[in-house]
């Protein structure tokens, strides 16, 4: 539905949609240079090559309407096409249908995914490093920036975005998610997404 809808809109829309998630992409290297740096020697160590993730248990997966629209901007029509028919040709299991032999089948893994670092992980890295708390510290602050609505953040944006041109989706938790919802409405962050909703469907 998300690669449909994004196909036939206006150049100049798409042009925008890239534009805004710019930034998140940023954030995402970032995280995943940290990770890459730090913890891939114990999560190949302790998860990989024993093939017990305990990152991607098939229970474990929450994904956000924004991190399949993020993904279908970014990847080939090849990758979605890899990510469709896999879960169509889930056979069951523990492991989340997305885990292959070479990791993550998702370009950008959904966020949640991406913050998820178990106890023993942080005890071997984070643990011994003040320096490295408070890097981790930072990253989890800019992922709020984007996920978190105590104000218009871009995962909401998103899921606004395809609600206007008339989709639902029950992985719109920014709009749907009861806990969620009372945090924006605490923080009047609704009523500054419609602005800036109404701000862009003017320009365009
Ligand atoms: S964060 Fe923990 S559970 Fe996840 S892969 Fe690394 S060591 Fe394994
Ligand atoms: S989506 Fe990717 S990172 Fe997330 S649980 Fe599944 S395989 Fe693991």
């Amino acid at each position: 539905m998300v690669r449909q809808y994004l196909s036939h809109l206006p150049f100049a829309k798409l042009r925008w949609l890239k534009q805004r998630i710019k930034s998140y992409v940023q954030f995402r290297k970032a995280v995943h240079s940290f990770q890459e740096e730090h913890f891939s020697g114990i999560c190949s160590k302790k998860c990989f090559t024993s093939r017990t993730s305990a990152c991607c248990g098939r229970e474990g997966i929450i994904t956000f309407f924004a991190d399949v629209v993020i993904n279908v901007l970014l990847s080939t029509n090849g990758q979605i096409d890899t990510l469709l028919e896999t879960l169509e040709g889930d056979t069951g299991g523990f492991n989340c249908v997305y885990l292959n032999e070479n990791g993550c089948l998702w370009l950008w893994k959904p966020i949640v995914c991406e913050m998820f670092l178990c106890v023993a992980a942080k005890n071997s890295v984070l643990a011994k490093s003040e320096s490295l708390v408070s890097k981790w510290a930072g990253l989890c602050r800019r992922e709020r920036r984007y996920t978190w609505p105590t104000r218009s953040v871009l995962f909401d944006e998103l899921e606004g975005f395809f609600l206007n041109g008339g989709f639902d989706s029950p992985l719109m938790y920014l709009h749907k998610s009861p806990g969620l919802l009372r945090l924006k409405a605490r923080h009047g962050s609704e009523v500054r997404q419609k602005s800036v909703l109404r701000r862009e469907a003017g320009k365009s």
